[in-house]
């Protein structure tokens, strides 16, 4: 490990980055290269590149096991995942999300004549905060989407019963949440669907694809239709559909990582144990801290750093990356804040004060297979030095 001795020797001030490569956040976990092309020369010989092919069926049949879930229908991407489960749900009007969250999941409301409405978050879970929800609905509301961010579950039960109460549909953007649990039910089993992401950045990756989990035999049904242009049959097209299907290739990267994955969660685990020990007692940096109770897959390592940090967030993102350490200020400045929404409803921030500041706050760091917990020692060595300087 290299050991950084004094302010002279950060990359900062003129000396080489402590790491020669840069290390990105969300990086690929990528598995066995022979196995993955054994795939390729088995969808060679079948010529059966998609449409529902058998290495598709496979994957679907694996995910659902994982997720201890009825139905899993793949899809191409998150995206597509997400606005297919909307329509099918028959989501309009208005419909609650938070602005903490990956651009999608507004998107994909919005793409549809949905008007996303921002509720805030709870600043220890990052999840939304059920009180805010409530305060959010009107006569036009039709439903809400939790979104299970870093993994950490949304607050399921409290959002149920506000559901509920208001006969709103309850969906989840899981895209955060492969392999984790809520109250030791696994994800994929909560509200009427929830929507995983395979995109190369995430856990586990199909280079990009995506998924719809349901318990409903009956929204399955709609959805499968759904992604396939509305085809019921040979020749007979009974509902508007789009095209979302997922291709064989990907579910062979699928099956290929997905016998890998409980190494790299194990993996990632020891990195953020490795994070834990590092950044302990640092003035001001806050490590968002997983349920141990539930099933995590540690996919994200997430920090905050706290006004009695004697350096800004930004100041370290800075100093991180000229360290090599691409370390990311994710969801950076809220949905609310990117285009169209900051001009759509421009006050919308006024009622996200939670968001406001975890946005501010937060940095990811590096991990997966592609970060060693040496990697990790040393960037929490830089972390504690350049602190320690600023202090
Ligand atoms: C990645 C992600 C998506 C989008 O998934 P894609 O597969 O990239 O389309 C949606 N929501 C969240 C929270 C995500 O992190």
């Amino acid at each position: 490990m290299k050991q950084i001795k004094s302010k002279a020797d950060l990359a900062i001030n003129g000396a080489p980055p402590a790491f020669a490569e840069k290390l990105h956040v969300g990086r690929p976990n990528i598995g066995d290269k022979a196995e993955f092309l054994k795939y390729v020369d088995q969808i060679f010989d079948s010529k059966w590149l998609s449409n529902n092919g058998p290495l598709v069926q496979q994957l679907e049949n694996k995910i659902a096991n994982i997720h201890d879930v009825k139905h899993c229908i793949a899809m191409c991407n998150g995206t597509v995942a997400l606005e297919i489960a909307i329509r099918a749900l028959e989501l309009a009007g208005e419909v609650i999300l938070p602005s903490y969250t990956f651009i999608a999941t507004a998107h994909a409301l919005h793409w549809q004549e949905i008007t996303p409405v921002f509720a805030d978050i709870d600043p220890d879970t990052h999840c939304l905060d059920p009180e805010s929800v409530k305060k959010m609905i009107t006569p036009k509301t039709t439903g809400i989407i939790g979104v299970h961010l870093w993994g950490h579950a949304a607050p399921v039960n409290e959002l149920q019963q506000i559901a509920d109460e208001h006969n709103l549909k309850l969906m989840f953007d899981a895209a955060h949440a492969f392999g984790c649990s809520y109250q030791g039910r696994m994800i994929g089993n909560f509200g009427e669907a929830e929507v995983l992401s395979f995109h190369a950045t995430k856990l586990f990756n199909t280079f990009e694809g995506g998924a719809v989990l349901t318990n409903n035999g009956e929204l399955a049904e709609k959805m499968r239709l759904m992604r396939n242009f509305g085809f019921g049959g040979v020749d007979n097209v009974i509902y508007p559909g789009t095209n979302g299907k997922m291709v064989e290739i990907a579910a062979a990267m699928g099956l290929v990582n997905l016998d890998k994955l409980e190494s790299v969660i194990q993996h990632n685990e020891k990195n953020y144990r490795a994070y834990q020990k590092g950044l302990d007692g640092l003035p001001g940096i806050n490590l968002f801290l997983f349920d141990e109770a539930e099933k995590n897959n540690f996919q994200y390592v997430v920090i905050e750093v706290g006004e009695n940090c004697p350096i800004r967030r930004d100041d370290l993102v800075e100093m991180l990356h000229a360290e090599n350490v691409l370390a990311r200020k994710y969801f950076w400045p809220g949905c609310h804040k990117m285009l169209p929404y900051r001009e759509l409803y421009p006050h919308a921030g006024l009622l996200l004060s939670n968001t406001q500041t975890v946005a501010d706050n937060v940095i990811v760091l590096p991990t997966g297979k592609a970060v060693s917990e040496q990697d990790v020692d040393l960037i929490c060595h830089i972390v504690c030095k350049h602190i320690e300087t600023a202090l």
